[in-house]
Parts: structure tokens; sequence; C-alpha cells
């Protein structure tokens, strides 16, 4: 009698990438450009808050069979012929998605998650609807009304905002505008917002007005199966999650509902705003949710936590204010304009030593929106490659010191590449 192992819940990430044979053969000029951002991200440090380094399983179910075919609808209910591996894959990243969130119902087929917040609206909204979400300056994504978006061009949103004196979502601001716009969906959640949200109360806000709640969780709710977050699952009608970020999947949106809603949800994805899905993504998906299921990731998302925590508080002594005071997520967004430099020119001093974050606006920003006083800095990568709080202490010295330095010393960048090569990713 054979024995099979358990599956492995979390999988090898120590690998350099390189291009297979077959890529090299055929097409020797991108081979070598996948190699060099292969030894690129090696050598950086990657503190872009939206991006992590999927595995090599995840890897590996990308670039699996499923990327040729075709897939219309649903598993039972295929527009197209051939789907039982279609089906099966779908049905594996459905139930995992279900049993990770404890939700009624998941949609994994969005491209994006972008694409996946323009099915919430779908689902609950008509054009014109008015809606209420966190302002863009204060850190709502595109999709929470933008004019250069589809979201601001075809229905009507109103902001929220944080509050000027500690950075905290301002729940009676959110009552008040509630009430008086009468909207028919609230948004909660943003993309630089570094604290827990509280979904109970936004839920209460939506309910006294008739509104329905949808949680825009595509940045943190890798944290939220981590268990280190509170859970929007419970209080929103869908949950919106991306599964690229702190979920380390493959690039792509994911949905979360009541079981009341789940039809017109699927309705919204599938035939209203997509055509066929990705089912190489969908695979990939399910590998990653099933690793998102293991101890070893929820160790992983207290790690990411302690790791931004320890970050804020050390960057605090390089002269940057970071909002809120701290995080309770993998995210800090900090002031730069202490030590006279703007958001965009902290971007370019970090990048020119290989520090890669991201500039951004601040709440209540004087300087113009592309320039801002601010950068946003994630731990989701650099605790993947097996730092820890002692690693923090020295990327924040390193941010400091390349923020003091408008040339981008040699000696500097050295010191960045040393310690993202010193590290050992260990989950
Ligand atoms: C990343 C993000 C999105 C959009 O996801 P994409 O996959 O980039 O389209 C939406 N909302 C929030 C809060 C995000 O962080």
């Amino acid at each position: 009698m054979t024995v099979t192992e358990p599956p492995s819940a979390t999988s090898d990430r120590t690998h350099v990438w390189q291009a297979p044979d077959a890529l090299r053969r055929t097409d020797p000029q991108i081979a070598d450009v996948l190699a060099a951002e292969a030894a690129r991200r090696r050598e950086s440090l990657q503190m872009l808050a939206g991006e992590n380094t999927a595995s090599q399983a995840v890897l590996a179910a990308l670039s699996g069979p499923l990327v040729d075919k075709y897939a219309e609808g649903y598993p039972g209910r295929r527009h197209h012929t051939g789907c039982a591996a279609a089906d099966a894959a779908e049905l594996l990243a459905v139930g995992r998605a279900k049993e990770l969130f404890g939700a009624d119902h998941a949609n994994v087929q969005p491209y994006t998650g972008t694409t996946a917040m323009l099915a919430a609206y779908a689902a609950l909204l008509c054009p014109g609807d008015r809606v209420l979400a966190m302002s863009l300056q204060h850190g709502g994504h595109l999709t929470a009304g933008s004019r250069a978006n589809f979201s601001g061009r075809w229905f009507q949103f109103t902001g929220y905002g944080v509050r000027r004196s500690d950075g905290l979502i301002d729940l009676d601001q959110v009552r008040d505008l509630a009430r008086r716009e009468r909207p028919k969906a609230i948004v909660a959640g943003g993309i630089s917002y570094p604290r827990d949200i509280d979904w109970a109360a936004f839920r209460e806000v939506a309910d006294e007005v008739g509104a329905y709640l949808i949680a825009d969780a595509a940045q943190i709710l890798g944290l939220v199966a981590g268990g280190v977050l509170s859970s929007p699952v419970p209080h929103a009608d869908v949950v919106v999650g991306a599964t690229h970020k702190m979920l380390r999947g493959p690039r792509g949106g994911l949905l979360l509902c009541t079981a009341e809603l789940a039809e017109r949800l699927d309705r919204a994805v599938f035939p209203f705003t997509q055509g066929g899905p990705s089912m190489h993504e969908v695979a990939a998906k399910a590998v990653a949710l099933q690793e998102a299921a293991a101890p070893e990731y929820a160790d992983y998302t207290r790690a990411a936590v302690d790791n931004a925590r320890t970050l804020a508080r050390d960057l605090t002594e390089q002269g940057l204010r970071p909002l809120t005071g701290g995080t309770d997520t993998h995210l800090v967004t900090a002031d730069v304009s202490s030590l006279g430099v703007s958001g965009r020119e902290a971007e370019r001093r970090c990048a020119a030593v290989s520090i890669l974050l991201g500039k951004c606006a601040l709440p209540y920003d004087t300087a113009p929106p592309a320039e801002g006083s601010g950068v946003r800095l994630g731990t989701g990568c650099v605790t993947t490659q097996g730092m820890g709080t002692a690693e923090m202490g020295e990327v924040a010295r390193l941010v400091g010191r390349a923020l003091r330095d408008s040339e981008g010393s040699a000696e500097l960048a050295a010191e960045v590449r040393g310690l993202a090569l010193r590290s050992v990713p260990k989950w």
C-alpha cells in the first residue's frame, strides 16, 4: 500500500526564477526580460504595499493547461464543452474561499480587484445611483468615484474621510453623510488605511439608511484570512478582494457575498462585466487559498503586521510621521514633509538605491496631487522573504538615509542589496 503524503500547504519561495528552456529557445528576448525582472526583485527591497511573492505552486498552476480553456458560465452550466477540469478547479477554489472566510457564496472569476468592484456595483446599483465611499484624497481606490474611472462616471459619489486629529475614519461624518445623501450603497475600505475597520459600525449606518454595504477589502483580505484583522464577511453584503496582494496568489479578484445575493453577483460577473474566465488563474487562486488555510500562513500574517508596527515606530525615529501613529495591518502610510521632500521625490530617492515604495497624497494634503506629501510602504514581500523585526530597523535606517541623499550613493545601494540578498525566504 502506498502512503500519500498530506499536501504541503506552504511551498518553496526560495527559488530564483529561471526561464524554462522552451521560452529561452523560442523567445530569448522575453526570457532575458523576465530573468532581469526576477533578479531585480531578488536584489532590491520590495515595499510596494500591493505586491507579494507567489509560490512555485501558484506559478505552476498559472502556466498549466487551463490557460487554453474556454469556460464561460459556472461549474455545471457552461457555454462551452469539455469543462470537466475547469469545473473541478473552480469548485475547489470556490469551496476553499467559502471555508476560509466563512462566506455563504464566493465568485473567483473576476480578472482583477477593479473588475470585482465593477461587478459588485453592477449587482447592486443602477447608473446614476448614489454611493458613499472613502474619498480618494483620504485613501479611497479609483473605484471609489474617480472621474477617470467608470465609477465616477456612472454613479454619484460622496466621499467620507478620516479625522484630521488622529487619522481615523470619522464614523460620525459617515453617519451624517449617509443620512443626508441616502446612498444606495456604502463602500468601506481603501488602499492606504492602516487601521482595522469597524465593519459592524458601517453595517449599522447602512441599515439605518437602507443602503447596501460593500467592503473593499482588496488590500487586506489576506490579513482577514490569517485572523489578524476583523472580518467584513459577517457584516457586508458583498466583500471585494484581490488575490495577488496579502493572499499571495495570482493577479485576480475575488467576491464573497450572502446566499441571497449569490445569483445576482454571479450574473454581474458573467455575462454582465466579463467574458470567459481565466481558468488558469482560477486554478492558481485555488492553490493560494489552500496555502492561506495553513497555520504557517496565519504565522506569516502575524509576522507581516509585527513588521509593519516595528517599521512605523522605526521610521518615526527617522523623522517620518506615520498616519494614525502606527498600524494594524501590513501598511504604513507616512508623512515625509518634515524631511523637506515631496512624496514623489521620496519615491525617486528610494528607488535610486533599490528601495521600492509608493508616493501618495495624504488626507488634508496641501501639496499638488502629483507630488503628494506621503509615502506608502507594505511589509508583504519582505516578510515573505523572511525578514523580521530586526531587519525592519535596518530598513527604516536605509529609508531614512535614502531620503536625505539626493544623489543615490553607490554605498547605500550596496547596503540595500546586501540586506535583500541576506534574507532567507521562510514562508
Ligand atoms: C488593489 C485595490 C483595488 C483594485 O485591485 P486591482 O487588482 O489593482 O484592480 C481596489 N481596491 C483596493 C482597496 C485596493 O487596494
